[in-house]
């Protein structure tokens, strides 16, 4: 049994991973584009800062290590063409050497690019001139060589999504001005403008210029040999908006990488992402697809994109299994997700007021706030929550987080994924037995207070009364 994976990331490795860990006897062949495999680029932010000291310290595992699971890296390769009749992938190696692989079991792991979006001047600027997307390292490498040659002062950032926030954060961390420019009226869109508010005021008290409502129409170099870049844009009332910078850097998000599978064949569905079932089968033979590039399974909304390195991770769990002859299936997402902007959090999970509507439920938002933990002991931090569930029957979808970084916010929001993910319902929430000592928690945790304030404001608080916790899943009753 001979398996490929293509992608050298969460998906194609964890897939490697899964597929030695339960076959020790099959071969297993992994095609990366570079050199890199195995990189948390969600660490990227951190090297750039300057917090995490040197890049290889990104490596989940060294090449050594995955060596040593007993599966086959091909650095440096790229997957060319597939043909699914003869089960055979076309790759150009180093130095442009052409070899077909055979194969058994196909895994594409390709994942995502990042986007370009319309923004005059941007095809012909590059790295060179100060000018970077971000998602891969030889990106990263770019980057550090633009900080580290050029000593820019200041940096505009085009887009405030969660790697454009996070990368606000690490470039003031390494001293340079930062100034954001986001199309949408808020920062962080993730979640509801009223956290996006409080993110906002985050960068602008760490002497960032915040400018939303701003669509950037060109970049060009004004500077010569110096460098100097323009970048123009238009705020929402149409006002011409002109900034200087030494350097520019462009995160709008990503989109998935699927030229090579959509060429072989292979359907495609949301966001033009590969479609799979939960096996993370293709409509293709034996070949499986997972990660940034296929669609995902939402547990609350059926099929969606979102690309996550968390679902990455589990979904290329799944596709290894599965092309051994396992039935494995993913069991979903809810798009749980966390960042960091200075000393402050934001998380979400679940769905937001008006994804619920659409959805199809009847949606109640509310807002309220609750100490992290007893304010008598010193280091208490505000929390403030925003709680979504379902007016007619109760269930919770979705939870958002804003509050100081070591206020437990990604733990809290966790504490909501997992009742999300079984169903249960607000109420039943408030009722889970949750740890508590004064210094680090209270005798109703935050989140059973944010629980508690959208019973009260749904009118459901009188009938509450610590009556066991509540699923709305229907399991069977334990056999004796
Ligand atoms: C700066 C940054 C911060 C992030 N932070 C977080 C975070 O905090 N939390 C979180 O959950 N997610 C985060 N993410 C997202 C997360 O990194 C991605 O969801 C995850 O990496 C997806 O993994 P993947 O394997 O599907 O694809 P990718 O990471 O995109 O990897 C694709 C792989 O395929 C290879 N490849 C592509 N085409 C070919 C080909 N034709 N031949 C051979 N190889 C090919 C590439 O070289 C690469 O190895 C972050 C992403 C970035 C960029």
């Amino acid at each position: 049994m001979h398996l490929v994976m293509i992608g050298g990331s969460d998906a194609g490795i964890s897939a490697a991973l899964r597929a030695r860990e339960l076959d020790p006897g099959a071969e297993v062949s992994v095609v990366v584009a570079d050199a890199y495999p195995n990189f948390s680029i969600c660490g990227i932010p951190y090297y750039v800062s300057g917090e995490v000291t040197h890049w290889r310290n990104l490596a989940h595992r060294t090449t050594a290590d995955l060596e040593a699971t007993g599966m086959s890296l091909r650095l440096d390769t790229t997957a060319r063409r597939i043909d699914v009749p003869d089960r055979k992938l076309l790759v150009t190696g180093p130095g442009g050497h052409e070899e077909l692989l055979a194969y058994d079991k196909l895994v594409i792991g390709t994942g995502a690019v990042p986007v370009r979006p319309p923004i005059g001047g941007l095809e012909a600027l590059g790295p060179d001139d100060g000018v970077h997307l971000l998602h891969s390292m030889g990106d990263t490498f770019a980057v550090m060589r633009t900080l580290e040659d050029k000593t820019p002062g200041t940096a505009v950032i085009v887009g405030a999504g969660y790697i454009g926030l996070e990368m606000a954060d690490a470039l003031t961390t390494r001293g340079l001005h930062v100034i954001q420019m986001e199309q949408l009226p808020e920062v962080l869109p993730t979640v509801d403008p009223a956290l996006g508010h409080l993110v906002r005021a985050q960068l602008a008290d760490r002497g960032a210029e915040v400018l939303t409502g701003t669509t950037v129409r060109r970049i060009t170099r004004t500077g010569g040999e110096a460098g100097q870049l323009q970048v123009e844009a238009a705020a929402a009332d149409g006002t011409a908006v002109t900034r200087q910078a030494d350097m520019v850097l462009v995160v709008v998000g990503v989109r998935p990488d699927t030229t090579l599978a959509a060429s072989a064949g292979a359907a495609l569905g949301v966001r033009s992402a590969i479609a799979v079932d939960r096996g993370m089968r293709t409509n293709l033979p034996d070949v499986y697809a997972a990660g940034d590039c296929v669609v995902t399974w939402h547990r609350l909304l059926g099929e969606t994109y979102l690309p996550l390195g968390t679902t990455a991770h589990k979904q290329g769990r799944v596709a290894g299994e599965n092309a051994l002859g396992g039935d494995r299936e993913f069991a979903g997402s809810l798009g749980t997700q966390v960042v960091k902007i200075f000393d402050q959090a934001a998380a979400r999970t679940g769905l937001r007021d008006h994804e619920a509507a659409a959805a199809g439920y009847d949606p109640v938002t509310v807002q309220s706030e609750a100490d992290d933990h007893k304010a008598y002991y010193p280091g208490s931090h505000r929390i403030t929550m925003r709680f979504t569930g379902d007016r007619g029957t109760g269930q919770l979808l979705g939870v958002q987080l804003f509050g100081h970084r070591h206020a437990e916010i990604a733990k809290r929001v966790d504490i909501a994924a997992t009742a999300i993910f079984h169903a249960m319902t607000v109420d039943g929430l408030s009722d889970l037995d949750l740890s508590y000592t004064p210094p680090l928690g209270s005798p109703w945790d935050a989140i059973q207070i944010g629980a508690q304030a959208w019973l009260r404001e749904t009118g459901r608080w009188e009938a509450y009364g610590g009556h066991g916790s509540r699923a709305l899943l229907s399991r069977p009753p334990r056999s004796r």
